[in-house]
């Protein structure tokens, strides 16, 4: 099986799904990677690694390294340019046409001959500009192919009851699969290790030990999901080339009803 997973900066793969790609890997997927930017406008690193100028490249290597920990087998770059952070910590999308960007999934998804797309959710995960974007430059791509020739597509972040960072949680977009990525830590955390720009931000964001403190081992979520989005599941549990080859893992959950988070 061919995976193909797009996301919109380095370090989205291993944040907001890390386990399960590695775990696909693991299972004897061939897991191939799409990023639409290099993070050029994120952090530099605390104190900063590098210049502004220099942090697309680093951040490149950075991916290089956590694709290679979480067992993928290629990388590529769509070269758009991530604008910085705005005030107020505003996040914008990168500026490119949106069909110009679903005709490059396309090309990818036909090139590479791709049965599974997995990418971002239909909230952009916390609502990020250009995770939509993504989500929706690759919708298009997908719905492009004609049915006969359509990989499935999934997006990552599905809402479940007992999620455990629900600002990530795409709140539209039911779990159909959780993983227990207990297997995969080792490797999720390497990939983490990898993103060494980063590292102040995960600091920030991570959910705090019993003793309210803060690593990078608590910055990856123990529980990661799927929502099949193509095609629409209309009964559950999903049955398909995906669902099938995470079936037998330790750890993975396919839900046969979903599992609603509670509104808080
Ligand atoms: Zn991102």
């Amino acid at each position: 099986m061919r995976i193909l997973v797009v996301v919109a900066h380095p370090d989205d793969e291993t944040m907001l799904s890390g386990g399960t790609l590695a775990l696909l890997a693991k299972a004897g997927a061939e897991v191939h990677y799409l990023c639409a930017t290099r993070g050029e406008g994120g952090d530099l690193g605390e104190p900063p690694m590098c210049s502004r100028d220099e942090v697309g490249q680093v951040r490149e290597q950075e991916m290089v390294c956590a694709v290679d920990t979480l067992g993928g087998s290629s990388l590529r770059f769509m070269d758009y340019m991530d604008p910085t952070v705005g005030e107020d910590n505003e996040l914008f999308a990168f500026v490119a046409d949106e069909e110009e960007v679903a005709a490059q999934v396309l090309e990818e998804i036909r090139e590479m001959d791709i049965d599974v797309v997995i990418t971002h959710g239909s909230n952009g995960e916390y609502g990020h500009a250009a995770h939509l974007k993504v989500h929706q430059c690759v919708k298009i791509a997908v719905m492009s192919f004609t049915e006969k020739e359509r990989p499935l597509l999934y997006s990552f972040q599905g809402a479940f009851q007992g999620h455990p960072k629900e600002r990530v949680m795409n709140q539209d977009d039911a779990a159909h699969v959780i993983l227990d990525i207990a297997s995969v830590e080792v490797e999720k955390l390497a990939a983490i290790t990898c993103h060494k720009t980063q590292h102040g931000l995960f600091l920030r964001k991570a959910i705090p030990d019993e003793h309210g403190k803060r690593s990078l081992r608590y910055s990856l979520m123990p529980l990661e999901s799927l929502h099949r989005i193509y095609p629409m599941v209309e009964r559950l549990p999903v049955q398909d080339a995906l669902a099938n080859l995470l079936a037998g893992m330790e750890g993975v959950r396919i839900l046969d009803k979903i599992s609603t988070p509670e509104q808080s």
